[in-house]
């Protein structure tokens, strides 16, 4: 049960990398949150801190300073167990480069994180097989990733990050190696996803990605430089 007005809250966020002169702030002290069901989208130029700053709301990396709290709890001081129990139940992960296990089918590789937070393997089968079907995938099920194209691949890794029924999805750049149709398909179970109330941040770059969100940050140098709700977001606006 989600007590918490924010699916997602970040208080003076850090992360910095090196020391003395080569010290970089990648994240520079971001507050953030992100009530459940918002599609919020992070653009920037390369190298200002939007990946860092995905890990640190998903639990993947450790902030050098500030706090995160994902559905109320604080995950920062989590330990490594504990972190890694949270991420697998409430977050899903979907990378630029899929991130697939080459070894595994299209089913495998969805049904992986659901066997790993402990369901039955008649039960993750399942809840893999639905997904294919919903992604459009149900004929590809038994393919291994090098059998599909990108846009398959990638199709499969956004199943995949919703096995476990997150309540965050965080994607880096989900459709930077997509053709224009496969970043449609994409873009159309996005949209679906976000109508059913999924709470989502994306890093993009592409501008049709970026026009389905409800709120779209700008980052540079490790902080927020712009920050805008497109029409679309309702009285608020
Ligand atoms: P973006 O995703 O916007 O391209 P990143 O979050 O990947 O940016 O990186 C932000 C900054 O932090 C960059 O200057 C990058 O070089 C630096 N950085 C990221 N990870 C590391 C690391 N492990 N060690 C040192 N510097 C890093
Ligand atoms: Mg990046």
């Amino acid at each position: 049960m989600n007590t918490s007005p924010h699916v997602i809250r970040a208080h003076a966020l850090a992360k910095t990398h090196g020391r003395g002169q080569g010290r970089v702030h990648a994240v520079d002290e971001i507050d953030l949150e992100v009530p459940q069901g918002q599609t919020l989208a992070v653009t920037g130029p390369s190298g200002c801190g939007k990946s860092t700053l995905l890990h640190l709301l998903g639990g993947l990396e450790r902030p050098t300073g500030g706090q995160v709290w994902l559905d109320g709890r604080r995950i920062d001081t989590l330990s490594e167990r504990a972190l890694a129990r949270m991420r697998r139940r409430s977050v899903g992960f979907v990378f630029q480069a899929f991130h697939l296990v080459e070894e595994l089918s299209a089913t495998e590789n969805v049904e992986l994180p659901a066997l790993l937070a402990g369901r039955s393997r008649r039960q993750a089968r399942r809840r893999a097989g639905l997904l294919l079907e919903r992604v459009g995938l149900a004929a590809r099920a038994r393919h291994l990733p090098s059998q599909l194209s990108g846009g398959q691949r990638q199709r499969v890794a956004v199943a995949r990050a919703l096995v476990n029924d997150p309540l965050i999805v965080l994607a880096d750049e989900p459709t930077g190696n997509l053709d224009t149709a496969a970043t449609l398909d994409v873009l159309r179970i996005f949209g679906e996803l976000r109508t059913a109330g999924r709470t989502f941040v994306i890093v993009t770059h592409d501008e049709r990605v970026a026009a389905m969100a409800d709120r779209l940050i700008s980052m540079r140098d490790g902080m927020f430089a712009g920050d805008t709700r497109p029409a679309r977001t309702g009285p608020e606006g």
